[in-house]
């Protein structure tokens, strides 16, 4: 293709598991013949920003942090690509026109940046769930204002979305969102009392970043997929089921009202959704691993166990309530997981400090603007490290 029928795509958080799968994905499409590459983001790591501005030839890179501003100058010095850093910084390379903006930087950090993206009129492909988690239809509200489409990205809601007919949504009796359980599916509570970041993060069938790795062990990462579907797909909490499926093969599933079930089915690569999100509507061949059924030989379910892994029942919770819980829960979340892998509180406390929050907060009115989203985010980050400070003195 010309220069000016080239896709325009930018990648935040490019340095991270989902954003180093989507430069994968987007090499395996025709890379630079096919797409211009306008920003790429990431943080901490200078050295992979660096090498994948060069490698995808980005007119511009940023890393958040803004004390490696120099570094990565350094870094790209000769390449012609423009750098910046910080929180301004990160906000005008989402903003900056593109086609179609991968939202894959983690945590809460992504909702300014994202909404940024939203608002200029890209389509947003949305690994960054925790968006959708805490600004719910003002999230959803922005995008559509933007004139852009909110492409799914995580496994669970692109198998959704794969298999939601447009015009059957009338039919949609449920959707079915698969777990895999993680490491301790089967553990008891006083076994996993005890157990370390290290234990938590080795995920049987996905490698992915240190945040929803520790989420899926604790699932809490189901937690918040539960709302970021109720958000993504209009439905009722009653409509939203969870089963556990260890071998992450299904990767979810609508029920209709007729008694029909479709499911999306896969090995656990991110690039399939990836590349959905990219190629939508159409499908684009992909290298990646092909199912073996023979192989497989069986599929197992299970009830998820709301009393060992508490995180499901505060998801129940925050839908029931409605309004900012689901900021706030995500925000407690985020603040525990900090604490717990900085060893500061244990495994099971993570849930404990979410629900505490969430209980004092419950009263708080829904939100009209994004300003009272990140003030209910902000709210319940502190609540939560008073909280971790009082048990940290008491452990
Ligand atoms: P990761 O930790 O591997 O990467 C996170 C990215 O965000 C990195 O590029 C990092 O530099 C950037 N980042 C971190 N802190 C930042 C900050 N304060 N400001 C700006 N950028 C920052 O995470 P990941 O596993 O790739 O997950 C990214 C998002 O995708 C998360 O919301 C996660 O829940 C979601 N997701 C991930 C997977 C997966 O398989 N990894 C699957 C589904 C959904
Ligand atoms: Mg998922």
């Amino acid at each position: 293709p010309s220069e000016t029928t080239k896709r325009r795509v930018t990648i935040l958080g490019s340095t991270g598991s989902i954003g180093t799968s989507t430069l994968d994905v987007i090499g395996q499409l025709g890379g630079r013949d096919a797409f211009e590459v306008v920003a790429v983001t990431g943080s901490g790591n200078i050295e992979l920003l660096a090498k994948q501005a060069r490698a995808v030839g980005a007119a511009l890179a940023v890393t958040a942090d803004e004390s490696r501003y120099d570094e990565l100058k350094q870094a790209l010095s000769g390449s012609g690509i423009a750098v910046g850093a910080g929180r301004q910084a990160l906000l005008e390379a989402a903003a900056a026109p593109a086609d179609w903006v991968m939202a894959a930087i983690v945590g809460t950090a992504g909702l300014a940046p994202t909404l940024a993206a939203a608002q200029r009129g890209a389509d947003i492909a949305l690994a960054n769930k925790e968006c959708l988690v805490s600004a719910g239809e003002l999230f959803v509200d922005a995008v559509a204002a933007g004139g852009g489409r909110l492409l799914p990205v995580d496994s669970e809601h692109s198998a959704v979305f794969q298999a939601l007919e447009d015009d059957q949504r009338h039919a949609v009796e449920r959707i079915v969102l698969t777990a895999s359980g993680g490491p301790f599916r089967t553990w008891s509570r006083e076994q996993m009392a005890g157990v370390t970041a290290a234990m938590a993060r080795a995920h049987p069938n996905w490698s992915m970043g240190l945040k929803i790795s520790i989420g899926s062990a604790s699932m809490f990462n189901k937690a918040l997929e539960m709302i970021e579907a109720k958000h993504l797909f209009d439905l009722r909490p009653d409509q939203i089921e969870v089963v556990v499926h260890p071998q992450s093969v299904i990767h979810s599933m609508v029920g209709y009202t007729d008694g029909s079930v479709l499911a999306q089915l896969g090995c656990p690569d991110m690039r399939t959704a990836i590349g959905y999100a990219l190629s939508y509507p159409r499908r684009s061949a992909l290298n990646v691993e092909r199912l073996d059924f023979a192989k497989l030989s069986r599929l197992d379910f299970e009830a998820p166990d709301e009393e060992r892994f508490p995180a499901l029942r505060l998801a129940r919770t925050a839908l029931g309530r409605g309004g900012l819980q689901g900021a706030v829960m995500n925000a407690a979340e985020e603040a525990a997981f900090h604490a717990f892998v900085a060893g500061r509180i244990g495994f099971l406390q993570m849930a404990e400090i979410a629900e505490e929050v969430m209980e004092a907060m419950a009263g708080w009115a829904a939100a009209v603007s994004m300003d009272d989203v990140f003030a209910a985010d902000a709210e319940a980050r502190h609540r939560a490290g008073e909280i971790i400070a009082k048990k940290e003195m008491a452990a």
